[in-house]
C-alpha cells in the first residue's frame, strides 16, 4: 500500500466546528419556547414527536379504521390500505366501513418499565419479558431449569439487584444499551 497519500485537511478544524455548533444550539435555544408544545416537544432530547390529536399538528392518521399510520393528508388511506382498497372491488364507503388491517410489523410504542427484582434494593435495569430485566431473566431460566416449581413472584425478591445500563444514544430513546454500538437493539 502506497504511504503517499496527500494529508485532507479538513476546511473547518474539529474545535472551531464544535464552536460553531454550539453557537448555533445555543442561538436555537434562545429561539424555542420552553412551554411550546408540552406534549409534543422534549425539550431535554430535543425532539418532536407529532401527535395527530392535535389539531395544530399537521399529520392525520389513514382513515380506515385500526390502521393508524401517519400521513401528511387528512382523511386519506395509507399506501397498504389503498391497494387493498383497489384489490377490492367495493365502493369507498363499503371498503372503509369493513376493511380492517391484519397485524402489522410495527407496533405502538411501549416505555419500558423498571425491572421488579432485587433483595433490599430494586433493580435499576428495564423490564424486558416478565417483569424482569436480561440479566434477571437468564438467572431466572437457570433456576427454572433446576426447580420448575420456584415462583417468581418469591424469587425477585431474594436476588441481589444490579446498577442502571446506559441509555440508548438516539434521542427520546428510553431504552437501555447492552453493547458497545451505544444504541438499543431496537435502533442497532
Ligand atoms: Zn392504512
Ligand atoms: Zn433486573
Ligand atoms: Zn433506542
Amino acid at each position: 500500500m502506497s504511504t503517499n497519500l496527500a494529508t485532507v485537511t479538513p476546511l473547518i478544524p474539529a474545535q472551531a466546528a464544535n464552536d460553531q455548533l454550539e453557537q448555533w444550539r445555543l442561538f436555537l435555544a434562545g429561539k424555542i419556547d420552553p412551554a411550546w408544545r408540552p406534549t409534543e416537544w422534549n425539550a431535554q432530547a430535543w425532539l418532536f414527536t407529532g401527535d395527530s390529536d392535535n389539531p395544530s399538528t399537521v399529520v392525520y392518521r389513514c382513515r380506515i379504521a385500526n390502521c393508524g399510520t401517519l400521513l401528511r393528508v387528512q382523511n386519506s388511506r395509507c399506501k397498504p390500505c389503498e391497494l387493498a382498497f383497489a384489490a377490492s372491488g367495493m365502493s369507498d364507503e363499503q371498503f372503509d366501513a369493513s376493511y380492517r388491517r391484519g397485524p402489522m410489523r410495527y407496533h405502538a410504542y411501549n416505555p419500558p418499565g423498571q425491572c421488579i427484582a432485587g433483595s433490599g434494593s430494586r433493580c435499576q435495569r428495564r423490564a424486558q419479558s416478565l417483569g424482569i430485566c436480561r440479566s434477571h431473566y437468564s438467572l431466572w431460566q437457570k433456576v427454572r431449569e433446576r426447580d420448575a416449581d420456584t415462583a417468581l413472584t418469591a424469587w425477585v425478591g431474594t436476588v441481589p439487584s444490579y446498577d442502571a445500563l446506559p441509555s440508548c444514544l438516539v434521542a427520546g430513546c428510553e431504552h437501555e444499551t447492552h453493547t458497545h454500538s451505544g444504541l438499543c437493539p431496537v435502533h442497532y
